[in-house]
Order: structure tokens, then C-alpha cells, then sequence
């Protein structure tokens, strides 16, 4: 008996990303599985009665996209929040929120994400008197658009107990004033989930970011939080997305997506990795292991561990290699301390878990590069496509240490400044003239053999694939005579899949259309072409795939 059809796209200009056979007309599914690839005439023989045939209509039909870095949960939760990056200005802001606030009157804290450090004037560190201006009576909190900073108004920061300071522990910060009371900004998790547990549902959509578990939890709150995750992954359904590399984890995360996988609701694969909170007690690589051996389906997995070791320019706490330039003696902190981070990483590797870090300053760059060559040479060459996050500014010496120590560049090209919306500065200027060469160097990077998976950390930046190539490809130098960091159309869909699928050891069965392979596909209408052209582009996601399903259909 012929395996049954179940599915057969025609007529599509199909990109497999297999470099013997690049093109096709047409592809079958059997189940969950691509059963072959050919001409129209080919494929359509393969026809069965029961066959659903779509005509694609000449759109092109890829592999479906990789999110290789976001955060699903605060993702769901932002869809219900004021999204606040197109806003500049206090008049903008203030008329935003109060449109929101009429909205919500039950909210017991108002959230908006997205803001620019900006967003108030060029000069103006956005403080708790802003935001009373703005509204005084409920509390508000905004959150900046990179998550690493939020502001929040007096009424908000009485309520979390924080106007007269509070200790919230390493690498955190209730800003202060020098009347002695909070300024309204917080610095980092330890002083942001503060804030956020004044909200209904509390703090579980971050608690992943730190590592931590919820507490005892009744049936309601863990299916309000099951359907949130929904939410977020639908959302990445429609944007052509089939699998996410979750970058914040714990266990909770995982026995809910195990539990909607049981259910047969998962519209996208997801990998979730362990976040070894800044201060583990008890033995973090092991915990790890027992999620990896727990949870190991095709559809959801963990594999990983996370760490940070570094914040952003924005708030001084990217870690450099050289003086902040409006701070003399000072280049950031590291997070995790050399020896603790070496010892983290020999232990991850030894126990076969892939590592991956944030750094976004150069000095955090060279401390993760350090980390992985220590565990390299404690435990001896091992294909352990260990990762590091963002890479905003790399010195050019640790562009070969990334290849030889065959690490992967997992980038975001929404996150320069000048593009997606986020202004230059402070950014440009806190990061340093002489480093500009190699900022977001994707060009140099690539060329130096380093495999490269792009993402957008959604929700830190808008969620769409086809925004975030956009703007790579038309990305704009900061200045005359810095060199051109971007990659073609064809390289960086590679990074959204094949790329993808290799930084997360998937390339056997995802990543590419051919015969054999898992069928996560995604259909785009619109030229290609078009992704180049500055003024913006006309290419959507109209049918996206996973698992041989239909997990979003335009109409
Ligand atoms: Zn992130």
C-alpha cells in the first residue's frame, strides 16, 4: 500500500535550502513528513481522493521560519499590553494611556512595553514625575523596549513598596534620587519583578527569565497561563513561524507545553532551556539534565541552559572591553564571575547540554568566549554548537574564537540602533565611535565561517521574520566609511532556516524541504524582492504548517 497523501502544494516557486535541488513546483505530505518534492506533474500523480490540494498560486512556499531567540510567555502577555514603541513624546504617551487605562478599568496595574529610553526627549532619563504627568491616579508601569529597563509611576511604585529603595539583589537596581526617594526606574529582573507582581497573574510570565518556579497554583491559574502560551504561539503561526527557541525557562514552562501537547494544541515546536538563576542553589546542571530526560518529544524539548552575562548599553550594564565614554574607569560588570561562569559551562558541556548566553558588550563577549574554551579544554572537542546571544559589539580578535571554538552567532537584526523603530542614542554613543566597525557585524561574522541564526526576541522587538529580514536588508550605516555589515536576501532566509535548524541539532529533520524531512512549511505571497526595497515590503505569511498541520491560513 502507497503511504496515504494527505496534503500536496502545486504551483509554488518552492525554496527546499537544499543546495543540489534548490527549486521545485510542488511538495506532498504524508502525516507529519514530507513525502516528495518535484514538478507539478510529479507530485500531482501522487494524488489521492482524500488529498487536500492547495494552489499556491505561484507564492513561494520555504521550510517554516526559526525563531531562534524569544520569549514566549511575556510574548502571549504583551499581546494584552500597550505596545508603546512607536510613541514619542509626553502629549503621544499621555493620550495613548489614557485610551488604554479606559480600556482596562479592572487592570490593577497598567503595562505598557516597547519604550524607547528616548521616548520623552533626547536628554530627559524618564523618571516617576514623568509618568504621574502622565497618569497619576492608577498605578502605570512601562517597560523599555529592550526589557532591561522599566519606569513606573509614584502611585505604582508605593504600592510594590519601592519608593523609599529596596536591596533586590546582584546586577538589580531600584534607581535612586538625590532626594533619597526612588527616581520611578528599575534596572533588571530583581527590581522589575517588583513592580510586575502588582498585576493580575503576578510575575509567572517572568519568573522563567530568573530561573525560578511558581509556587502552589490553583487549576484556573495554570490554564490562564496555558492559554496565554496559546496565544503567543498562534501569534507565531501567523507570522509562518513552525519551531521557537524559547530563551527563558524553567519547569513550569515545560509541563504546560507538555500538557497542550497531550491536548494536541501545539501549533509550533518549542524548546525551552533551563535559566541557571544568578544565585543556584543546590546543582543547576542537574536540574537541567532531568528537563532534557523529561522532556524530549519532537515538539517540545529543553536541552539547554541559559545564563546572562551582561545587560545592554542603555543602562551602563553591557559589559565592555574598554571605558564607557561618559564614565571614566568604568566597563560594566559581568553577571556570572569568570571562575563560577568556567565551572558552569565545563559542567553543561560534560553533561551534553548545549550553553547559551547573552552578551551583548564586547567584554561580555570575550568572558562567554573564555567560559566555552575552558569547557573545551577540560572535556576535549565535542559538536557542542554552544551559542551566544545578540553579539552586538564583538572585538574582531573573538570573531576567529567563535569559529574555532565553533560557536554559534544567534543575532537579532532588529536590535541596531536606526533600525526597527530605536533611535541612535544613547545607544550608539554608550557603545563606543571605535566599535561601530563591529557593531551587529553580520557580514564579517558569517564570513569567518561562524554558522548565523537570526531571531527578533519578541517580545522585545515585533515578532514578524519577513520585518526582521527587512530590516537587515536595509539596514543604513552610522556613519561614512563603516563597512557593510549585511547579508543578502538568500543568507538570511537561511538564518531563519537552515541555521536555525542547525543551532538547534535539528538539521536532520528540519530546516529544508526534501523528502524525509518533518513538514513545518510556510507559504508567502508577495515578491521577495520586495524585502530589499527601503520603503518597506509586501510579502506576507498566508499558510503555515507544522507537523504536517495547518496551523495558520490566511483568509
Ligand atoms: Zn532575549
Amino acid at each position: 500500500m502507497p503511504p496515504e497523501i494527505d496534503l500536496i502544494l502545486y504551483n509554488a516557486a518552492v525554496r527546499t535550502m537544499v543546495s543540489d535541488a534548490p527549486t521545485a513546483e510542488a511538495v506532498a505530505v504524508a502525516g507529519n513528513r514530507i513525502l516528495a518534492v518535484g514538478t507539478n506533474t510529479e507530485v500531482m500523480a501522487l494524488a489521492m481522493p482524500a488529498t487536500r490540494v492547495i494552489d499556491a498560486r505561484g507564492g513561494t512556499l520555504m521550510p517554516g521560519f526559526y525563531e531562534s531567540h524569544l520569549h514566549l510567555f511575556p510574548g502571549g502577555v504583551s499581546l494584552g499590553q500597550l505596545n508603546v514603541a512607536a510613541i514619542f513624546g509626553a502629549e503621544a504617551l499621555r493620550e495613548a494611556v489614557r485610551t488604554f487605562a479606559a480600556a482596562h478599568p479592572e487592570a490593577d496595574l497598567l503595562v505598557a512595553f516597547g519604550a524607547n529610553y528616548t521616548m520623552l526627549g533626547d536628554d530627559v532619563r524618564i523618571s516617576r514625575h514623568d509618568l504621574d504627568a502622565v497618569i497619576p491616579d492608577r498605578p502605570f508601569y512601562m517597560i523599555a523596549c529592550d526589557y532591561h529597563t522599566g519606569w513606573a509611576n509614584t502611585v505604582a511604585m508605593e504600592k510594590a513598596g519601592l519608593l523609599h529603595g529596596r536591596d533586590v539583589g546582584p546586577a538589580s537596581e531600584v534607581v535612586m534620587g538625590a532626594d533619597g526617594t526612588a527616581t520611578g526606574e528599575l534596572r533588571e529582573a530583581g527590581a522589575m519583578d517588583l513592580l510586575m507582581a502588582l498585576k493580575s497573574g503576578g510575575t509567572r510570565d517572568t519568573l522563567g527569565m530568573s530561573g525560578l518556579e511558581p509556587g502552589p497554583l490553583t487549576e484556573a491559574e495554570r490554564e490562564a497561563d496555558i492559554a496565554c502560551l496559546l496565544a503567543g504561539m498562534e501569534y507565531c503561526a501567523r507570522h509562518g513561524i513552525t519551531k521557537l527557541i524559547n530563551m527563558d525557562g524553567n519547569r513550569y514552562q515545560l509541563e504546560l507545553l507538555a500538557e497542550m501537547e497531550r491536548r494536541g494544541t501545539l501549533p509550533c515546536r518549542i524548546e525551552v532551556p533551563y535559566r541557571i538563576p544568578i544565585d543556584a542553589e543546590g546543582d543547576p546542571i542537574a536540574k537541567a539534565v532531568e528537563m532534557t530526560r523529561d522532556f524530549a518529544t519532537e515538539k517540545v524539548s529543553c536541552g539547554r541552559v541559559k545564563m546572562f552575562m551582561d545587560g545592554v548599553f542603555d543602562s551602563w550594564t553591557a559589559l565592555k572591553l574598554e571605558d564607557y565614554p561618559d564614565r571614566p574607569g568604568f566597563r560594566g560588570e559581568p553577571i556570572v564571575p569568570p571562575d563560577l561562569f568556567a565551572r558552569l559551562c565545563t559542567e553543561a558541556d560534560a553533561a551534553g547540554l548545549q550553553i547559551s548566553v547573552h552578551a551583548v558588550g564586547n567584554g561580555a563577549v570575550r568572558h562567554v568566549l573564555d567560559g566555552y574554551e575552558a569547557a573545551a579544554q577540560a572535556n576535549g572537542p565535542r559538536d557542542s554548537r554552544h551559542r551566544i546571544e545578540h553579539i552586538d559589539n564583538i572585538h574582531p580578535d573573538d570573531i576567529l574564537r567563535l569559529r574555532d571554538l565553533r560557536v554559534i552567532a544567534s543575532m537579532q537584526p532588529v536590535h541596531p540602533p536606526g533600525s526597527a523603530g530605536l533611535p541612535l542614542e544613547p545607544t550608539v554613543t554608550l557603545m563606543g565611535r571605535e566599535n561601530w566597525p563591529w557593531a551587529f557585524n553580520w557580514r564579517a561574522i558569517r564570513d569567518a565561517g561562524v554558522p548565523i541564526c537570526f531571531a527578533t526576541d519578541w517580545p522585545i522587538s515585533p515578532l514578524d521574520p519577513l520585518h526582521a529580514i527587512h530590516c537587515a536588508l536595509t539596514r543604513r550605516p552610522w556613519a561614512e566609511g563603516l563597512p557593510d555589515p549585511r547579508l543578502t536576501l538568500d543568507e538570511c532566509l537561511e538564518a531563519y532556516t537552515l541555521q536555525g535548524a542547525y543551532a538547534a541539532f535539528d538539521e536532520d529533520r528540519l530546516g529544508r524541504i526534501a523528502p524525509g524531512m518533518l513538514a513545518d512549511m510556510v507559504l508567502l505571497e508577495g515578491e521577495l524582492e520586495s524585502l530589499t526595497s527601503p520603503g518597506g515590503h509586501m510579502v506576507r505569511a498566508t499558510l503555515t504548517i507544522c507537523d504536517g498541520i495547518v496551523t495558520h491560513e490566511a483568509t
